[in-house]
């Protein structure tokens, strides 16, 4: 008996050519983010990689991501479809309004109470329905979701170079091994450039260019590497990224410990001096006193009741929202006690900035050739994900609506449909399966 098993398992680890069961999808999907690529960075530099991979399947104009313009909440969205104020990662940095704790962004991401709060990633969703996935360096990578992990992940150490151009390369074979030995369905693979570029010289420097430079060249090694693999008709290629880049104002700067009227000794917990954005905690009793003395403080300076924030942003509908939200217009960064930042380029700011507008591009079997299609909105990648993978998405905020003319016409192109089989007995449900339409119902077989 055991023996017979045995062999069973044996010819099913064998089975190239096995019928497909469940929601094992046809092809390979790989979710790449370059940080901080701003929607216009190709423009002024020569990017023969990327305009290669334009030409060879999707690009849209820009996108639009969902506010706050910062990093781990936007990739959040990316691999949720939920708005920030809907999947509760409001901040790059994990903080606590009692204790008045805060930790940094990298120690953030290993902080799953901070990220496990209600929304699944796609890379669990994804395992739940069969399928093997990967995250490497990617946002969110480093959490446990209602227990369960990414199946394969590579996180960076402390104080990790972001730019290493050689390293990028052995990350790029990482992830192909993961693929070709490891069989995995899905990664989403993270590149901190050139963001970190951006930040410190600025948006408009050489150095930045040269960076898109070595992110071009970087796309062109990837695509490579997959050709290699024999994967172009088997694996689907996105490459996008979180947010843009703003060139920081050093005039008539924000700074609150000079504004009149206001006192820090009227807040019980403040998350300042990051970029454009702040959140405060007035003491009991003092918040209309801080909100009058702020709200006028400066032009550029934007001061909200947290019930009064504007809804477009989709932000601060969430407990994390402090009762005081805070942000600059493009360009000015709010200091707080002491003037701290010094970065040349920033993010944060509000996501209709054309600035904060970032890229998408895709291309692989799924997708059409030699399109440009109209911006849409960062939340609605997700939908297309799961529509990639063949998988039932979560609920989401997001729709495939908005990306779906990018895709060649199903059957055949690794688009699968899924759907419940359901095993009745009388009126009793006995089982409900998840199955490829395309199947035979006959085929499924119930454990
Ligand atoms: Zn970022």
């Amino acid at each position: 008996m055991f023996a017979l098993l045995g062999l069973v398992a044996t010819l099913l680890a064998l089975g190239t050519a096995a019928p497909l069961h469940g929601a094992k999808s046809l092809n390979k999907l790989l979710l790449v983010s370059f940080d901080g690529f701003r929607w216009n960075y190709d423009q002024d530099v020569d990017t023969p990689n990327l305009d290669a991979m334009a030409r060879e399947g999707v690009k849209a104009r820009y996108i639009t991501p969902p506010f706050v313009t910062q990093t781990s909440p936007i990739h959040f969205t990316l691999l949720t479809g939920r708005y920030i104020e809907n999947h509760g990662v409001i901040h790059n940095m994990w903080f606590n309004t009692s204790t008045g704790q805060k930790l940094p962004y990298y120690n953030t991401q290993g902080r799953s109470d901070w990220w496990d709060n209600g929304s699944l990633p796609i890379w669990i969703t994804a395992q739940r329905q069969g399928l093997k996935t990967g995250s490497l360096f990617f946002p969110g990578g480093n959490a446990t979701y209602q227990g369960e992990q990414v199946n394969v992940k590579k996180v960076e150490k402390l104080l990790h170079n972001y730019g290493n151009e050689v390293e990028w390369r052995q990350n790029i074979d990482t992830v192909m091994k993961w693929f070709y030995e490891e069989n995995l369905d899905f990664v989403a693979l993270y590149f901190g450039e050139p963001d970190s570029t951006g930040h410190k010289y600025g948006p408009e420097s050489q150095q930045r260019k040269d960076m898109i430079s070595q992110v071009d060249r970087t796309v062109g090694y990837l695509r490579q590497r997959i050709s290699e693999n024999g994967m172009n008709s088997a694996l689907n290629l996105i490459i996008t990224s979180d947010h843009g880049m703003e060139t920081v104002i050093k005039d008539n700067e924000i700074h609150l410990l000079k504004v009149a009227n206001f006192s820090f000794q009227d807040i019980q917990f403040e998350l300042l001096d990051y970029g454009p954005q702040g959140l405060l905690v007035p003491k009991p009793g003092k918040l209309d006193k801080v909100y009058e003395a702020l709200k006028t403080a400066h032009p550029k300076l934007h001061v909200y009741k947290k019930e009064e924030f504007p809804e477009r942003f989709h932000y601060a509908n969430h407990t994390r929202v402090t009762p005081l939200v805070l942000y600059g217009d493009p360009g000015y960064v709010i200091h707080g006690r002491l003037k701290l930042q010094f970065n040349k380029g920033e993010h944060g700011f509000d996501n209709a900035d054309m600035n904060m507008k970032t890229i998408f591009r895709a291309v692989g079997p799924a997708f059409k050739r030699g399109l440009e299609v109209e911006p849409f909105e960062s939340v609605n990648v997700y939908a297309l994900l799961c529509k990639l993978l063949g998988i039932i998405p979560e609920p989401h905020d997001g729709s495939l609506n908005a990306t779906q003319a990018m895709l060649v016409k199903s059957g055949g192109m690794g688009l699968v449909n899924f759907q419940y089989y359901n095993h009745w007995l009388g009126n009793e449900l006995i089982q409900s399966k998840l199955i490829n339409s395309n199947e035979q119902v006959s085929a499924v077989e119930f454990q």
